[in-house]
């Protein structure tokens, strides 16, 4: 959500910083923006739209600067429009600043900087921070090369919400300040220049040494020199890390989008996931992780919190903590989760799951859980985001960047995750040996498989281009399956605008099936033989009222009773939504290019959501 970009060197900044933005495209925004120092003082260039038409900007190529920041914005507070876009600037036009977050008391302080003779332009909660920092600017006696940078640091200690910022002054041509709270902000060391970005892979083409900001911490970046500070402007000492992914696993390497692309790459995201945690012959190992099996014995509930996909696949690993462990699990949205007073203590493990590891929803119920004393665990597939450096524990799914809005190698390696954490609390509880013995022989098996499923592409384009303009399709299943319903159907509204709605097989006689009449489509999951028989009656209650049918099974089913089967590898139902969801993720996949939407960037989505 809405990206962040930064440069201070000796090229010209312009074209880096829209470069870097077009890099950020898939985060998802509606208006676009740089600010440089010229040597005149601050340029601005932004408008609403798209990144490309700021190329389009009268004298935009006239730029000269070397320093210079950039913004795509994604709407919070006022319209999209060229008032609202950022950068933002206060009413001197000393101060320019990029925004990402939203300052919750925004109100308060535009009252009191209104009363001390400021005024606004935009609808935006952003632009009261650069008014802010030229009004303690202004405040502050001391004439000393710290002056913008204590500034800065005053204004953050009256914001409240969440926040990554850039800013540069036309006071000093040669600093640029960052900032961060609850928001995603990386700084990329290079050689006699630094970057900025909201993510590691828009700059991976220009660097892969990072430093990455804790809660509150400012940078002070120079051509050839960070510094960095406390929230008190004591300075302190940062680690480079350096990044391993290649530039070129965030390209397309030739698919046509990048979701179909990550669908492909699943059975190396899951073989990558599985490492060298899980082996026959071995306990299951997780170095990050020391519960012990008193603790474990001890809990009296697993919470599973997330949101949208990752809450998919904690809709999975309920099913899998609750058969392994015998643990009560509960699985919770975190927009709910946080503010239904849950009941939480030191009995309690919180697992929270995000892709992105930024995801504002999910951090807030984070802090709420650690607070009431339970122990936090993050799942995520990114090193040091913000995520991670809450938790107690983190742990990580190793599927590469994630480039599509549409999550699909992300969920899949989240549910492996899932199944093996089940396996290692199992292990260490002394429960479940031989069944433990066999699933892991499963997971082990699952990427081959996965290479397997993936052969039924053909055959499911063909049922897309079947379906692709209905308005309406249910998908049905049980147990496990119905977990695998629920992310598919999601998946198909997101990419598709088609309306899709999934239901536990069984529950279908309750209501829904009032909405079946002739030529709907529905499409089921049968992967469990304790359940397949009570499915395809469900199933075929559906076909009597006219249904067309899809089934996605590995189970010994009369495919003459359907449309279409799609058979999928054998494996237990306990990893089954990770191949069962393939074919589905391809359906979604087709039946948007059938209609000639943007599949990699769906209409009003972002792939990390950082405001709540
Ligand atoms: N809240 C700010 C605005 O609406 C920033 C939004 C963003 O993160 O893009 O302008």
């Amino acid at each position: 959500m809405c990206g962040i970009v930064g440069y201070i060197g000796t090229k010209k900044a312009s074209p880096i910083l829209i470069n870097g933005l077009l890099r950020l495209e898939y985060r998802g925004y509606d208006s676009a923006g740089i600010a440089t120092i010229e040597k005149d003082g601050l340029s601005i260039m932004k408008d609403k739209g798209r990144v490309k038409n700021l190329y389009n900007l009268p004298g935009i190529d006239d730029l000269e600067g070397t320093i210079g920041i950039a913004h795509t914005r994604w709407a919070t507070h006022g319209k999209p429009s060229k008032e609202n876009s950022h950068p933002h600037v206060d009413n001197s036009e000393s101060f320019s600043v990029v925004h990402n977050g939203i300052i919750e008391n925004y109100n308060e302080l535009r009252k009191f900087l209104t009363d001390n003779g400021y005024t606004f332009y935009s609808q935006t909660d952003t632009e009261i921070v650069p008014n802010l920092i030229h009004y303690y600017y202004n405040k502050d006696e001391n004439d000393d090369e710290q002056k913008i940078l204590r500034a800065v640091k005053n204004t953050c200690k009256d914001l409240k919400g969440s926040f990554a910022l850039e800013i540069i002054s036309k006071y000093d041509k040669d600093h640029m300040i960052v900032v961060r709270k609850d928001s995603p902000l990386v700084i990329g060391k290079g050689d006699g220049e630094n970057y900025i970005s909201s993510d590691i892979p828009a700059i991976l083409s220009f660097t892969r040494e990072f430093y990455l900001l804790n809660d509150l911490e400012f940078a002070l970046l120079s051509r050839d020199d960070i510094k960095f500070y406390d929230t008190d402007l004591n300075p302190i000492d940062k680690k480079v890390q350096t990044i391993e992914w290649n530039a070129a696993s965030a390209e397309k390497e030739g698919y046509e989008d990048y979701m179909l692309k990550e669908i492909h790459e699943q059975p190396t995201a899951i073989r990558e996931t599985i490492g060298a945690k899980l082996d026959e012959g071995t306990k299951c190992t997780f170095d990050e992780l020391d519960f012990t099996k008193d603790y474990l014995k001890g809990l009296h509930k697993i919470y599973l919190v997330a949101c949208g996909t990752a809450m998919h696949a904690g809709l999975a690993g309920k099913c899998m903590m609750e058969r392994l462990c015998r643990i009560p699990t509960e699985v919770d949205i975190a927009s709910e989760f946080r503010y239904r007073d849950p009941i939480i203590d030191d009995k309690t493990l919180c697992i929270f799951i995000s892709q992105s590891g930024e995801t504002a929803d999910t951090i807030a119920a984070l802090k709420l859980s650690k607070q009431k004393g339970a122990k936090t665990l993050a799942i995520s597939n990114v090193i040091g985001s913000s995520i991670t450096r809450e938790a107690d524990y983190s742990i990580y799914t190793h599927a590469g960047p994630e480039i599509a809005v549409a999550s699909t190698k992300a969920y899949t390696s989240q549910v492996v995750l899932l199944a093996m954490l089940a396996i290692y609390f199992a292990e260490t509880l002394e429960e479940s040996e031989v069944e433990v013995l066999n699933l892991k022989k499963e997971i082990l098996e699952l990427p081959k498989k996965l290479e397997e499923t993936l052969k039924c592409e053909e055959r499911i384009k063909a049922f897309g281009h079947r379906i692709y303009q209905e308005k309406d399709v249910f998908f049905l299943g049980r147990g496990i399956d119905e977990t695998v319903a629920r992310e598919s159907a999601l998946k198909l509204k997101e990419i598709s605008y088609i309306h899709a709605d999934s239901y536990p097989a069984g529950e279908l006689k309750h209501g829904p099936i009032a909405l079946i009449e002739n030529g709907i489509t529905v499409i089921s999951i049968m992967t469990d033989p304790k359940l397949v028989e009570k499915t395809v009656s469900n199933i075929q209650e559906v076909i009597t009222r006219g249904a067309k049918t899809l089934v996605i099974t590995n189970q010994d089913v009369d495919a003459k009773l359907f449309d279409t089967v799609i058979r999928i590898p054998e494996t237990d139902s306990f990893v089954s939504p990770i191949l069962s969801v393939v074919p589905l993720q391809l359906l979604s996949y087709y039946i948007s290019k059938e209609k000639g939407l943007d599949v990699d960037k769906p209409r009003n989505l972002a792939k990390s959501v950082t405001v709540e």
